[in-house]
């Protein structure tokens, strides 16, 4: 019975085969990176740069967004555009989709990676700031998909969900974050299901990243988890390519997400073991 199987499995592989990566792909289109003032998300607006993109940039901090337009302008952008504000604030999300339909008319790309600032620790039992973030993490996230939807439907656009490995599977001293990059998995990929069977042609790339070399992620895990980190210039690559090929999910890197995760629903107890191996929490402060 293995035999057939494995036949239609990789049958089914090679005929959902993409296309090639180009930059060129990205020409022209308009694209809101969120969360670009620093990071990965920063690198994204690079990239996009580079390739011609038009590109909406938001965080909160004014001063550096605008480093990073005059950046993407220097680049090669076909325009650069930023928005500061909180994505505490729902009014705020659904503005920025508002300000790319007043920008362009149209939306190709909505890349969510915004991220807001948690502990990393054991969990305190403060339960507001659950709430907190996951209105950051997740419902923001919900917000300006839905606004962005029928932009997106025009144009048979992508949406582009930055998650983590602390999205599909457990990690200590993350849980405030973890379960919001979970919510994202369970919201995105119900939603990638509802558009198939719509017949819409908008794509949905879910992002599991494992731990990626940003300031912000270095200082935060600094002796305490000793994976090793992946750098943010070829991780942001990896993410536009993902969206841009319209795949379902990127795994990136893969020795660090997609090998660990072929364990976890057959020998999940072994997963967590190795997971919590990985950390040395004599190091915490
Ligand atoms: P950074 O901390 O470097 O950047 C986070 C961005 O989000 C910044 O631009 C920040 O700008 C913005 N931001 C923070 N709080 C808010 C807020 N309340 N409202 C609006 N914007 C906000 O993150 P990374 O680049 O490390 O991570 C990017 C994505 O990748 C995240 O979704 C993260 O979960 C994911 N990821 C990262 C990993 C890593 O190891 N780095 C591992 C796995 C996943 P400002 O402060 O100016 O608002």
């Amino acid at each position: 019975i293995l035999v057939p199987f494995a036949a239609l499995v990789l049958a089914f592989c090679f005929y959902s085969r993409k296309e090639d990566f180009k930059p060129e792909m990205l020409k022209g289109k308009r694209v809101i990176v969120t969360g670009a003032s620093t990071g990965i998300g920063e690198q994204m607006a690079y990239h996009l740069a580079h390739m011609g993109s038009h590109i909406l940039v938001t965080a909160r901090t004014e001063a550096k967004l605008q480093k990073v337009v005059a950046r993407c302008l220097e680049l090669g952008a076909a325009s650069a555009k930023y928005m500061n504000g909180t994505m505490e604030d729902m009014v705020f999300a659904q503005l920025v989709v508002k300000k790319a339909e007043e920008l362009w008319g149209s939306l190709d790309m909505l890349i969510l990676n915004h991220v807001g600032s948690s502990y990393f620790g054991f969990f305190n039992g403060d339960v507001g700031h659950v709430q907190k973030l996951l209105d950051i993490n997740f419902l923001s996230y919900v917000t300006m998909t839905v606004a962005a939807l029928p932009m997106l439907k025009n144009s048979g656009g992508s949406i582009v969900v930055v998650s983590s490995m602390a999205g599909k599977v457990g990690f200590p001293l993350l849980v405030p974050y973890s379960a919001t990059k979970f919510a994202l998995d369970g919201f995105f990929s119900s939603l990638r299901q509802e558009l198939v069977m719509q017949n819409t042609n908008v794509s949905i790339t879910l992002c599991i990243l494992g731990l990626i070399d940003t300031e912000n992620a270095m200082k935060t895990v600094s002796g305490v988890f000793t994976s090793p980190a992946a750098p943010k210039e070829e991780c942001a690559l990896e993410i536009i390519k993902g969206g841009a090929l319209r795949q379902r999910e990127i795994y990136y890197e893969y020795k660090s997400t997609k090998f660990p995760l072929l364990i976890r629903d057959w020998a999940p107890d072994l997963l967590d073991y190795l997971i919590r191996k990985s950390y040395n929490t004599e190091k915490l402060k």
